[in-house]
């Protein structure tokens, strides 16, 4: 049996909150471009096939592209994520600003389907 006593133990934890404020000094909002597209959900051809339907986050403005919870977003809609997150994740599209630069970075394939589609495409917001 082991006898040595633990007087304080410490541990490593995510916390959400300190990465969002982290990731805000880190990513300054004014390089942001507010082309809307990290706010893209999925995106998929209609059954004719005749468009590409361009699902956005349900609070996206289409005409704006504009956040409309921007302040409370991360609270509101947990799915939302920092900078620094959506850089990790590669949720960005390759020219954004933020990742624009950053050496190896891969975009998702969906960035690329939606650009070289030949469809008219269709933005709507998530149900
Ligand atoms: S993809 Fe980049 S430039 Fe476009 S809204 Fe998102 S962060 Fe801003
Ligand atoms: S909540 Fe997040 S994903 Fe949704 S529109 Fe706002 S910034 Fe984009």
């Amino acid at each position: 049996m082991n006898n040595s006593k633990i007087l304080k133990r410490s541990s490593i934890n995510y916390d959400k909150n300190h990465s969002i404020n982290i990731s805000e000094t880190i990513f300054p909002d004014e390089i942001c471009k507010q082309c809307g597209r990290c706010c893209i959900v999925h995106a998929y051809e209609d059954y004719e096939g005749e468009k590409m339907n361009v699902v956005y986050c349900k609070h996206l403005n289409l005409d704006t592209k504009r956040c409309n919870i921007y302040k409370e977003r991360f609270h509101t809609e947990k799915g939302c994520l920092s900078m620094m997150e959506a850089i990790l994740v590669k949720a960005l599209p390759k020219d954004c600003p933020y990742v624009a630069h950053v050496e190896h970075y891969q975009e998702p394939k969906i960035y690329e389907k939606i650009r070289n589609s030949k469809k008219d495409v269709r933005a709507i917001n998530e149900d």
